[in-house]
């Protein structure tokens, strides 16, 4: 071969021979099914979901009209048995928000509190009454669920709760309020966690009941295609057969977020897989300096350090998953992993919307929204500090909360 007239060899375009998204093969390691809830999730994704996102954040809208589609993959309460209910693995669950959330963070955040925050209490804390009269419903769509936890003086400290049920005769009377609720506005159906004199406990409260209400929060620049509202609870009666009978005290909740969080863990890799495939194309044609900027090497060091974070969390989750479904999965290993992998994601969601220069901050591009989305995603169901606070509980022993 001729030697190059400068003496350098001129740049080969290699051959890719790995899935940018997908370096390690995580997807091999899947089963059948499995691989089969991925593809029909993300062919919804990217046929009915991923269109109307940028609109609907423009808009600050919630797509309802995704629900009947979500309802028809079998998506809500997917992990769970009988009732309507798919009864998938939780590999799938997490396959489902990894799907979910490469479209936009406000419909798997839908799905999360609808299947792990609302079903999921009613299912494994409900009593057979309950589950008949909500789950199919549930699972159907035809009925919206939230949950209430959060108050305004502080989410953090959940034991702190100013919420309270007082017994009056055979019912329950409620007052108090809450804040940062997911779907609070368009919910049919409450499961509200409340003070009782025994300890914390979980109150069904159906929408329409007097004393309670559910004003939507306006103006927020995250998750705008989701609803966000605060709950009011003046003087709300509540009869003794919507109170969850399976558990009394904070383990009630906390087992709920232990499920979410797992989700959100998952979830988070479709956001930067999202916004680094979309960096991939863009690198490639944006011409500077008389070469694409995917030849440099700095640009190419930052997408490596992108692909390496993905890869990590990919991994992390698959073990993760796999330990949940041997049921073995411990609380302070979802921190870890919601942790991780939502500051893996934002920060390759800043990352990208720098490398887009000045197209970054145009909603022409999905990395602001993903962006702004888990600004979000990264404070709700326990910050990132109370997440390091958790594993250092595990490490040490010594609760520093
Ligand atoms: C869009 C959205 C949707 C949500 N949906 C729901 C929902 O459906 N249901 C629900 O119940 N809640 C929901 N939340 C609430 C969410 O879980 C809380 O916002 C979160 O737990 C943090 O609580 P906080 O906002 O009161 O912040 P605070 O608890 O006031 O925390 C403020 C800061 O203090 C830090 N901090 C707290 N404790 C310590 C400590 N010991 N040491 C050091 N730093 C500490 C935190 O990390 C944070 O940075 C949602 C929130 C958002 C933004």
């Amino acid at each position: 071969m001729a030697a190059h007239p400068t003496g350098v060899k001129p740049a080969k375009k290699s051959v890719a021979r790995l899935n940018p998204m997908d370096l390690f093969d995580v997807r091999s390691m899947l089963s059948e099914d499995e691989q089969m809830v991925q593809d029909s999730v993300g062919r919804l994704v990217d046929e009915k979901v991923i269109p109307l996102m940028r609109e609907a954040f423009e808009q600050h809208r919630f797509p309802r009209e995704l629900i009947p589609e979500l309802a028809g993959l079998g998506l809500f309460g997917s992990s769970l048995q009988g009732y309507g209910c798919a009864g998938m693995n939780g590999i799938s669950y997490g396959l489902i928000c990894q799907e979910l959330e490469r479209g936009d963070s406000g419909i798997r955040s839908f799905v999360s509190v609808q299947s792990s925050l609302c079903m999921y209490p009613i299912y494994t804390f409900g009593s057979e009454a309950q589950k008949q009269k909500y789950l199919p419903g549930m699972a159907a769509g035809k009925l919206i669920g939230c949950f209430g936890l959060t108050e305004p003086h502080g989410g953090s400290d959940p034991g702190n709760m100013k919420t309270h049920a007082k017994r009056r005769g055979k019912d329950w009377v409620i007052n108090g309020s809450k804040m940062w609720i997911t779907n609070g506005a368009i919910a049919d159906l409450c499961v509200c966690w409340a003070m009782t004199e025994d300890g914390v406990r979980g109150f069904i409260i159906d929408k329409g009941t007097p004393g309670f209400t559910a004003p939507e929060i306006h103006n927020k620049f995250s998750l705008r295609a989701s609803v966000t509202s605060a709950l009011f609870f003046d003087n709300v009666v509540v009869p003794e057969e919507n109170v969850l009978p399976g558990v009394v005290g904070l383990k009630g909740p906390l087992s709920c977020l232990t499920q979410a969080r797992y989700g959100i863990a998952w979830g988070v890799i479709g956001a930067a897989q999202a916004c680094l495939a979309q960096l991939l194309d863009y690198t490639q044609t944006r011409v500077l300096f008389g070469k694409p900027l995917a030849a440099t090497q700095l640009v190419q060091a930052r997408l490596a350090e992108m692909a390496r974070r993905i890869t990590t969390a990919q991994l992390l989750c698959l073990q993760l998953g796999r330990l949940k479904d041997q049921g073995r999965m411990v609380p302070s290993q979802v921190s870890l992993a919601k942790w991780n992998n939502c500051r893996m994601a934002i920060d390759i969601a800043r990352d990208c919307r720098d490398m887009l220069g000045g197209a970054g901050i145009s909603a022409e591009y999905v990395p602001v929204r993903h962006m702004l989305n888990l600004e979000s995603v990264i404070t709700y169901e326990g910050t990132e500090s109370v997440h390091q606070l958790s594993i250092g509980r595990e490490l040490t022993g010594i609760s520093a909360f």
